[in-house]
């Protein structure tokens, strides 16, 4: 490459944002460029993210599975924990699906360097690496440089106890204990792969709830099994201090109504949320504006306030999850290729990939309440479900929030195993516009837990079978709440 190329669309980034968008223009005929400043493609989903902390998980969720067959029956010995072999498989994941990306690009002839990228003007860029600085001139820019651990300030510096979930991730060894600061997403999935492997874990939650934001209802039996494998759960208090000791343990005191506690701790993780990575863009050079919280602001063409520059995922605002990264990387190339697109989706889900599992899309409960919202709604209890009773999780559920005017699905919310796959039906249900009807009268395979949402549905529309509900039986469509009078015939 000479000193200064031009191509048609430079990309910042090669995560779950910037590679849809580079491919996806790359097939739209444009000449692209894709910037990196990792050796490995695939940004923070693939390298420190969404692949690893899933692939931890699932050990964690097949240790569970294993420890309840115990109770029916079946035993297995104590489980023997070669970290070096648990980490082995996680690298080898990532690192193929790393390379399946560079073939990707290779296949589709995009360009890849690796180097730190920042902005000269609106039409160039320079990028810096080890090989020296090299300037980019573009017709478009994709910016989709995603976002890094938020950290508690005044923590002492460099220390290798305090974790981040990147560090965790690295999974260089098992602390005896551990205290996860911040009971969000993150934080309760890396906390319960480091209890499955075998710290004793506790989490301090600033807000008086787990994963805020959530309707609590389906937080609650994670809740419920969380509290039997963590040491403690520590909501309403907060972090005001970490000291180093001179045995190496963290000293951190804990503030709650009750006082200020000092506990002791091998190491600690921060996954107090993230922040965009746009300090390094130089975005002074250009006519790029951030908000408040240094996202870009974009339109719904994914546009930044100069007309030839796009953001995407995480840099461009909440909710920061690879799907929606994916979705607006698709809708930036196509909109700088000259394609008609926006970015409509009228929802993302949300996913906590714990055991069990935690999924909501559209309106919750707690969002229709806050906001005076109108809604209904229909929900079933897995302990009538024969597949969840298979699976030992009676205690999941499935909630549908219908429309009162229209019935049409306005949210939903699942907990239980592979909730986070049985939410793409709601996902779809909204974008169809589906009502309560077309849902329960959808025919779903038996016995599965994807039942569970058709049966949620005719718990609303009050045709269910699966259950006897005295004061519900017809076609009148109103909301049905179950009560402790239901009766279970199946
Ligand atoms: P990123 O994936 O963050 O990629 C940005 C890339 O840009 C990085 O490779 C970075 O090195 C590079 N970069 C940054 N600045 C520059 C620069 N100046 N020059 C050159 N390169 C630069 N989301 C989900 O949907 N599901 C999950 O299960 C999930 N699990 C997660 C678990 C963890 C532990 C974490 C931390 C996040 C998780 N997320 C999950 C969130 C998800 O990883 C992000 O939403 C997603 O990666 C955002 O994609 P992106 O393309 O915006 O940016």
């Amino acid at each position: 490459m000479s000193n200064t190329e031009l191509v048609d669309i430079v990309v910042i980034g090669s995560g779950p944002g910037g590679y849809a968008a580079a491919f996806r223009a790359a097939d739209l005929g444009q000449k692209v460029l894709m910037i990196d400043r990792d050796s490995d493609l695939g940004g923070v989903c693939l390298n420190r993210g969404c692949i690893p902390s899933k692939a931890l998980l699932h050990i964690s969720k097949v240790m569970s599975e294993a420890s309840h067959l115990s109770t029916i029956g079946v035993s297995f010995s104590e489980p023997q924990i070669e970290l070096d072999v648990v980490r082995d498989y996680k690298n080898k994941i990532v690192s193929r699906l790393s390379s399946g990306i560079s073939q990707l690009a290779n296949a589709r002839k995009v360009k890849t360097i690796h180097g730190d990228a920042s902005f000269i003007s609106n039409n160039e860029l320079v990028v810096k690496s080890e090989s020296g600085d090299q300037t980019i001139a573009f017709k478009k820019c994709i910016i989709s440089v995603g976002s890094s651990s938020a950290m508690l300030p005044g923590l002492p510096e460099g220390n290798p106890s305090i974790l981040t979930s990147k560090t965790a991730l690295d999974l260089k060894d098992i602390p005896k204990n551990l205290l996860v600061v911040g009971g969000g997403v993150i934080g309760l999935e890396l906390g319960q792969v480091y209890a499955s492997l075998g710290s004793e874990v506790s989490v301090v939650e600033f807000l008086p709830s787990l994963i805020p934001g959530a309707d609590q209802d389906i937080v609650k039996p994670l809740q419920r099994r969380l509290s039997k494998q963590f040491k403690s759960i520590m909501l309403s208090s907060k972090v005001v201090a970490v000291k180093e000791t001179e045995g190496g343990d963290l000293s951190v005191s804990i503030e709650s109504k009750d006082g200020t506690e000092e506990l002791r701790f091998e190491k600690i993780l921060i996954s107090i949320g993230r922040s965009p990575n746009t300090k390094q863009l130089n975005l002074g050079s250009t006519g790029i504006e951030v908000d408040d919280n240094n996202f870009i602001i974009v339109d719904e063409y994914q546009k930044t306030t100069v007309d030839n520059i796009f953001a995407i995922g995480d840099v461009a605002g909440n909710p920061m999850l690879a799907h929606k990264a994916t979705h607006e990387g698709k809708v930036a190339a196509e909109v700088a290729s000259g394609h008609p697109a926006a970015m409509d989706a009228r929802v993302i889900p949300s996913v906590v990939y714990t055991h069990p599992e935690v999924a909501w899309v559209g309106l919750t409960e707690l969002e229709a309440e806050e906001q005076g919202i109108p809604y209904e709604k229909g929900e079933f209890p897995w302990a009538a479900s024969g597949k969840a009773m298979i699976l030992d999780a009676s205690q999941g559920k499935t909630k549908i929030l219908f429309d009162p005017e229209t019935k049409r699905v306005i949210g939903a919310a699942i907990v239980g195993p592979a909730a986070g796959d049985l939410i793409s039906e709601a996902c779809l249900a909204i974008e169809m516009g589906s009502d309560a009807e077309d849902v329960g009268l959808t025919i779903h395979p038996h016995p599965t837990l994807g039942e569970t949402f058709a049966a949620a549905s005719e718990m609303y529309t009050g045709t269910i079978t699966d259950l006897y509900v005295p004061q519900k039986r017809g076609k009148d469509r109103k909301s049905t709440r179950l009560n402790s009078s239901h009766q279970i015939i199946s």
